[in-house]
C-alpha cells in the first residue's frame, strides 16, 4: 500500500499476488469439493478403426463447482496433486469407472475401460493393492482395465514403478503410455516395461491432414509401436480425412470429437446402440 495524501491509501496488487490469491481460492474450493463429492466421471468412446466399433472408453474426471462453475481437469488435477488430494480423487475415478464397466458388461457390452493415473498415485507404491481391491469390490476382470501413465512416470522412480507394473501386468491389467511423444526423447523405457499401447498425443494427430511432417511423425510412431508389439491409439481425431490417414497408416484405435466427446454413461449407451 502506498500513502496518498493524508488518509487515502491505494492498494497495489501485483499480478503475481492476484494469481496466488486465485490459486489459494481454488485450493479451498477443491478441498470443499472433495468433501462434498462434487465430482463426476464422463466417458469418451475409443473406437477400433478397423471394424468401426466401440472398443472401449476413457474415464475423464469432471468438477463443476457451485461457485466457480466448470473447472478443467488440466487445472485441478495438478492442484490436487500439489495439495495431496489426488489419491482420494484417483480412487473415486477408479471405483466409478470399474463399476461402470461392469454395468456395461452386464448389458452385453464388453469394453476396455481406460483410467488416467497420476504420477503421485504411482509414487506411493501401493497401486497394486489398491487396484486389486477395486477390481474385487466391483467384480471387474483385470484384463478389462487399462491404466494410462505419462512418460514422466516411467522416467522417475523407475524401480518402484517397474515393480508395480509387473505385479499388475501379471494380474492381466493393461498399461498405455499417454500423450506419447510430448515428454522425453529417451525411448529406452519402451522396452523396459510391460506395456500394451501407445496413445499418440493430440498435438501430433490434429494436423495430420494438413501437415506432411506431422503425418510422417505419426506414421513413424505407429511403426515404432508395432515393431515393439504395441497397439496405437490416436487421440483427438476430429475429421474424416485424419481417420482415413490413420487407417492407412495401420493405427488400431482412435478417439476424438469425430465420434464423441466424453459423455455421461447414459449418453454413452446411446452411442453403443447406434
Ligand atoms: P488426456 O488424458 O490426454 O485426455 C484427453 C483430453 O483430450 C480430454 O480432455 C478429452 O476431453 C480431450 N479430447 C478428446 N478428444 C478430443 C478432440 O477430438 N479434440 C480436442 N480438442 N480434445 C479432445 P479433459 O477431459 O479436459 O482432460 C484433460 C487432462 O486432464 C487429461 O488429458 C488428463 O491428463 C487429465 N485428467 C482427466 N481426468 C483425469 C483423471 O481421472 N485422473 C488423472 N490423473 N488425470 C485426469
Ligand atoms: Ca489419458
Ligand atoms: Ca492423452
Ligand atoms: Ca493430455
Amino acid at each position: 500500500a502506498k500513502k496518498m495524501g493524508r488518509n487515502r491509501f491505494c492498494w497495489y496488487q501485483s499480478e503475481m499476488e492476484q494469481q496466488q490469491l486465485e490459486k489459494f481460492n481454488l485450493m479451498m474450493r477443491l478441498r470443499l469439493a472433495v468433501k462434498q463429492q462434487l465430482f463426476s466421471v464422463l466417458y469418451q468412446p475409443v473406437y477400433d478403426i478397423k471394424t468401426n466399433t466401440v472398443f472401449g472408453a476413457e474415464a475423464l474426471l469432471r468438477w463443476t463447482d457451485s461457485e466457480l462453475g466448470v473447472i478443467a481437469p488440466d487445472v485441478f488435477i495438478p492442484l490436487a496433486e500439489e495439495i495431496g488430494l489426488i489419491q482420494e480423487l484417483g480412487l473415486f475415478v477408479l471405483q466409478q469407472a470399474c463399476g461402470q464397466a461392469v454395468a456395461w458388461q452386464n448389458s452385453g457390452y464388453a469394453l476396455r475401460i481406460a483410467v488416467n493415473i497420476s504420477v503421485m498415485q504411482c509414487k506411493q507404491g501401493d497401486l497394486p493393492a489398491l487396484i486389486r481391491q477395486v477390481l474385487q469390490e466391483t467384480g471387474l476382470a483385470a484384463h478389462a482395465l487399462e491404466l494410462e501413465l505419462t512418460e514422466s512416470v516411467l522416467i522417475d522412480d523407475t524401480a518402484l514403478v517397474k515393480q508395480q507394473i509387473q505385479q499388475l501386468s501379471a494380474l492381466g491389467v493393461h498399461f498405455a503410455i499417454d500423450d506419447f511423444g510430448t515428454g522425453y526423447s529417451n525411448l529406452g523405457y519402451l522396452s523396459q516395461f510391460q506395456l500394451s499401447s501407445l496413445k499418440i498425443d493430440r498435438s501430433f494427430v490434429s494436423r495430420i491432414s494438413h501437415d506432411d511432417k506431422d503425418l510422417a511423425l505419426v506414421k513413424g510412431i505407429i511403426q515404432l509401436a508395432s515393431s515393439l508389439g504395441l497397439h496405437t491409439v490416436a487421440e483427438g481425431v476430429e475429421d474424416q480425412q485424419s481417420l482415413e490417414l490413420l487407417q492407412q497408416a495401420g493405427c488400431h484405435y482412435a478417439q476424438g470429437y469425430l465420434w464423441s466427446k466424453a459423455v455421461s454413461p447414459k449418453e454413452f449407451e446411446s452411442l453403443l446402440t447406434q
